[in-house]
């Protein structure tokens, strides 16, 4: 089951994408993520999709990023065994985590904008965990229950303002540089740590891997990030990346204007957005 917050004639709803049209829930744009790890939630659902004469052809309706406003997004980094051999670095004991600003978040098809003074974009697919429910200091064998649905982030990040500050965070957070979607997934309907995961640019491949080459899986990042900090319905978490971004290839192959990224991760969907000039 495919959720997807959406527009039409600008007002923002909340339906679900099936095939090539999206079923209204006939809800507004205050239902919380906690919603969708709700029974009693997807029974409203159910309802829904049954009135077969409400779907709307999807290419009428203009999707939206499933968060909007995160509380927070927490990412981490070197968490494909392929994307820590690309750059030489040993598997990390622990997981590596650092934050990207929400007023970063974009939505599917919006463009990524290419800062001006910046000259590295680079492009990274990642799965992004929606937290559904408040977690603190909870077990790898229960993180799962925490967890609202998933859905695409493409961690756009800009590597000479990462590399020259020795810090991630303004590299990471430019306005646009996360763009989410197109669907959100609660989490009894996939399982996050075996999907295939793939980006391309202008159509030709660069990143594809899956999820089971994660260093520290869905569950173990949930508990070891709730051990440091408390997690809210709204926060993302932002699992990593496989090999293939731009930067690490010889030459580089970054992002310029005119480009178009699609993030692509199995039983969520494709997120696409073209690169823009400031
Ligand atoms: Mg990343």
């Amino acid at each position: 089951m495919q959720f997807v917050r959406y527009a039409v004639d600008g007002s923002p709803q909340w339906g679900i994408k099936r095939n090539d049209a999206v079923v209204p829930l006939g809800v507004r744009e205050d239902v919380s993520v906690s919603d969708l790890d709700n029974p009693g939630f997807h029974r409203v659902v159910e309802r829904a999709v049954a009135a077969e004469d409400r779907s709307i052809p999807i290419e009428e309706v203009t999707l939206l990023a499933p968060v909007p406003r995160p509380g927070k997004i927490i990412c981490a980094g070197l968490n494909y065994h392929d994307h820590a051999e690309e750059q030489d670095e040993e598997v990390p004991e622990r997981p590596l985590l650092f934050g990207k600003a929400p007023t970063a978040v974009t939505n599917p098809d919006d463009p990524i904008v290419h800062p001006d003074g910046i000259e590295e974009v680079d492009y990274e697919v990642e799965l992004g965990v929606v937290v559904g429910r408040t977690a603190k200091d909870v077990e790898t064998e229960e993180a799962r229950e925490y967890v609202a649905g998933y859905t695409v982030v493409n961690d756009v990040s800009a590597r000479d303002a990462q590399f020259a500050d020795g810090q991630f965070l303004r590299g990471k957070s430019y306005d646009t540089f996360a763009p989410m979607g197109p669907t959100i997934v609660p989490d009894a309907f996939l399982d996050p740590n075996s999907l295939d995961v793939a980006c391309r640019v202008n159509g030709e491949t660069k990143q594809e891997s899956n999820t089971n080459q994660f260093i520290f899986d869905v569950d173990e990042l949930i508990a070891y990030i709730s051990g440091a900090m408390t997690l809210r319905p709204g926060d993302i978490i932002s699992t990593g990346t496989p090999g293939g971004v731009g930067i690490f290839r010889d030459p580089p192959e970054l992002l310029e204007p005119g480009d178009v990224v699609e993030t692509e991760i199995a039983g969520i969907g494709t997120l696409t957005n073209p690169v823009v000039e400031e």
